[in-house]
């Protein structure tokens, strides 16, 4: 904002100037003139090196659009990892979900072996229970009430056939646990497995999201520093405006002055004579091909051909000239103020007969025509502007219009 202090400051000191200078005018009778055409210049001036200001925060707005679009293809691309990493993890969440509810299955599975284990031991025991209190058998009977040996080994027979079948069953249902026990580990195992790669998923979407939210405060960094050149832009365009307004003001001030003093100004638009003998119009306002990839391609004035190096231009009607100097695009041109943003340029001349700040009349020769500037040969480029505006100073007879050039020859390529 230091850039903003600066050119308010340097708006300021422009504008106290001129309004000194022009207090002093008020104060002092004559020379009426004290606030010169050099001070409407330097404010011009000082409004047109802006442009170079401009044109870098222009740049600057650019370059931060293409960082942002950057960052947002970034932050769209982790979006889509984010969406991806989702997926993933409420795929192994069922997977989870799946190993709990089997796991869940496989000890309701080896509660009812285990119970079947304790029912098939539990009648065992009411068997022989029940075989002792029948002193069928016994294993105190058997060994002491044995009639004989052979009666014992019967005995003992009967006993182990009982105890055999019992034994067998009970091996099996502690196979079928072992079994089960085995499955639930495996199911536990695998449970653990993709719990593991739940956490390893969820700690790679906390990282894309730290990265999400990284993107998201350099795309709103790079907005808010968009948004602040914007500001000095506009300011600076203001200021511009504010330099450009007092620059008029200024200019149709000292046309009045100069009406004043006798010295008529045509302020109404139109009233406009030829600039030169030639009648010869080889490009109009609007849009053209550049000629020899030189010059303008929508171009802003009339071009006026088979003028030479050495015709007069006359001033197309009275009033003020605001400029007489040299630029690379205009050659030697000359800009007359009439009052109300009415103006007319006259560009490429070989030489300037006038100076700022002089008063010229309807058909007084300002200068004499040339090549000079971006130019492909001797024309004049003529400029019109009304209330600030470019116009076609031709009447070309859609609808007439009073005091607009008439009489003219367009050439086949204007
Ligand atoms: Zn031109």
């Amino acid at each position: 904002m230091r850039k903003q202090g600066k050119h308010m400051q340097r708006l300021l000191r422009s504008v106290l100037a001129l309004a000194l200078a022009l207090a002093m005018t008020t104060g002092a009778a004559a020379p009426v003139c004290a606030v010169t055409w050099a001070d409407v210049n330097a404010l011009k001036d000082e409004a047109n090196s802006l442009d170079a200001e401009k044109a870098e925060l222009q740049a600057q707005l650019d370059a931060l659009a293409d960082d942002k679009s950057q960052a947002v293809e970034r932050k769209q691309l982790l979006d889509q990892q984010i969406a991806n990493t989702e997926a993933q993890i409420s795929n192994v969440q069922a997977q989870i979900d799946e190993y709990a509810a089997l796991i869940t299955q496989t000890e309701e599975e080896l509660a009812e072996a285990e119970q079947q284990e304790e029912d098939q031991y539990e009648l065992f025991c009411r068997r022989v229970r029940s075989m002792e209190k029948q002193d069928e058998v016994s294993y105190w009977a058997v060994l002491f009430r044995a009639s004989s040996f052979t009666d014992l080994l019967g005995r003992l027979d009967a006993i182990n056939e009982v105890m055999k079948y019992d034994q067998r069953v009970i091996d099996d249902l502690k196979a079928l646990q072992a079994q089960i026990e085995e499955k639930k580990t495996t199911l536990e195992t695998s449970k653990t497995e993709s719990e593991a790669a739940r956490s390893t998923l969820e700690s790679k979407k906390s990282e894309l999201n730290t990265q999400r939210n990284e993107a998201n405060a350099i795309i709103r960094e790079l907005t808010a520093n968009e948004s602040e050149t914007e500001a000095v832009l506009a300011d600076l365009e203001a200021e511009q405006d504010a330099l450009w307004a007092e620059a008029q003001r200024l200019s149709d001030q000292l046309a009045a002055e100069q009406a004043a003093q006798g010295k008529p100004v045509q302020t109404n638009p139109g009233g406009y004579i030829w600039p030169v003998d030639s009648r010869y119009i080889t490009s109009t306002v609007g849009g053209r091909a550049s000629p020899g990839g030189i010059g303008s391609t929508n171009h802003k004035g009339t071009d006026i051909g088979r003028v030479g190096y050495t015709s007069s231009i006359y001033a197309a009607k009275s009033g003020t000239v605001i400029v007489s100097q040299y630029s690379s695009s205009y050659g030697n041109y000359v800009v007359i103020s009439h009052g109300s943003g009415n103006t007319t340029l006259y560009a490429h001349m070989s030489s300037r007969k006038v100076e700022v700040g002089q008063y010229v009349s309807q058909g007084e020769v300002i200068g004499i025509t040339g090549s000079t500037g971006n130019s492909t040969g001797p024309h004049l480029h003529f400029e019109v502007t009304e209330n600030g505006v470019r116009v076609n100073p031709l009447n070309d007879g859609a609808e007439p219009k009073m005091g607009y050039l008439t009489g003219y020859t367009l050439s086949s390529s204007a």
